[in-house]
């Protein structure tokens, strides 16, 4: 695998890397590395502990603490905060035994943060189990240098202009697919349920789709697939952007989603069509309860990206269609054609929190 932007990286040798992670494992601890949301609401933070013997259910891992006066989440004085382990993946990172856990985050009374929604969205899961809610997720993102220059264009003016780069083949037009072939296989590994990845519209721009998910699955591995391409990325020495709308990209470029395909068991029978057409009513009467929430800052991130350009609808206005990239909900082609199937929420935004997003869709669709 080539080094996309090698000055950036540690002068260490390969050979003395490979030595010391290639020594044999320890027969029975493991690093479990933790894994939680900030106080952004949109960065997550990690850190590792070793585990004696390696737990074979959730329950057995421990609740743990961190600084939450370092990571937004708590002031100096009572700084202490929870991590609650929700989901265990195999790490890719260092294989064998070692674990990624992805966790929620309490308050010195176990209460959720200000930013843990994942609790709100287990419970409204679990209120409509019966629906089966199934859950898909497009996470676009950009990938950038430490500077936020995005790969593969010219450190002065632009690269050609929008057109060849969407599912694009060749050096010309794809920039970063060590990182996006990378991040792929360390998610197989990871149990991770990844539908697929291509390249984006916009140079440097990628995708790749996570799903179908049942309930609160879809956001603890929406959550650690990010996590995981964050990783991927700093090992290539470069980062990885979900801003919405980059500045760099404010000309005509297009800006980052996070596309949510969502459907229930009625809407997955034969004559499921009327259940999904009928789903529009409840999401547009949620519409701007909704924009407050498909992006970490209240719905601004997304003001910069839904103009109705670029494949967009307008923030302002609910609006559906088939096979419609233009509208706020789309109904895939496919599905109309068999009259089942499942509708894409088209609004949220590439940072936005996946259990805030799944939860508003059920409440819109199930609750309401
Ligand atoms: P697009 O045509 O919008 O680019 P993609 O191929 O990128 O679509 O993504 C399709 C997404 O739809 C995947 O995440 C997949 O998991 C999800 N999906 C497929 N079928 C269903 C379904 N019945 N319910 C919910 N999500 C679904
Ligand atoms: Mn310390
Ligand atoms: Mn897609
Ligand atoms: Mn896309
Ligand atoms: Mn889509």
């Amino acid at each position: 695998m080539s080094h996309l932007n090698y000055e950036t990286r540690l002068p260490l040798g390969q050979a003395t890397i490979d030595h010391f992670m290639g020594l044999p494992a320890h027969p029975t601890k493991c690093q479990a590395t933790y894994v939680w949301i900030d106080g952004t609401g949109e960065h997550l933070r990690a850190k590792t502990r070793t585990i004696n013997t390696k737990p074979q259910y959730l329950s057995e891992y421990p609740i743990w603490n961190y600084d939450g006066s370092s990571t937004g989440q708590a002031d100096g004085l009572n700084s202490d905060r929870y991590l609650r382990p929700v989901a265990v993946f195999p790490d890719p990172f260092l294989g064998g035994l070692n674990v990624l856990v992805m966790c929620d985050t309490l308050d010195h009374e176990m209460k959720p943060t200000a930013t843990n929604h994942r609790q709100m969205c287990a419970e409204l899961m679990k209120k409509v189990s019966d629906q089966q809610p199934w859950f898909g997720m497009e996470q676009e993102y950009l990938i950038v240098d430490r500077d936020e220059h995005p790969l593969g264009w010219p450190k002065h003016g632009y690269p050609a202009p929008q057109g060849k780069y969407y599912c694009g083949i060749g050096a010309d037009r794809a920039f970063g697919r060590e990182v996006v072939e990378t991040h792929y296989r360390a998610c197989l590994h990871a149990g991770i349920t990844i539908f697929g990845s291509n390249a984006e519209v916009t140079p440097g721009q990628w995708e790749f789709q996570i799903g179908t998910c049942l309930g609160i699955e879809m956001g603890d591995q929406l959550w650690m697939a990010r996590y995981i391409l964050h990783r991927v990325a700093e090992q290539f020495g470069v980062c990885v952007s979900l801003d919405p709308k980059p500045r760099v990209t404010m000309g005509d470029w297009n800006g980052a989603g996070c596309h949510t395909n969502f459907s229930t068991i009625d809407m997955r029978r034969p004559d499921g069509l009327e259940t999904i057409i009928a789903a529009m009513e409840g999401l547009k009467k949620t519409h701007s309860e909704a924009m407050k929430v498909y992006d970490p800052n209240g719905g601004h991130d997304n003001l910069r990206r839904l103009t109705g350009r670029h494949e967009t609808s307008q923030a302002d206005q609910f609006s559906w269609g088939i096979a419609n990239r233009a509208c706020s909900v789309r109904i895939p082609r496919q599905v109309a054609d068999e009259g089942r199937g499942y509708l894409e929420d088209r609004r949220p935004s590439s940072n936005c929190d996946p259990y805030l997003v799944t939860a508003m869709i059920v409440k819109s669709v199930l609750i309401n």
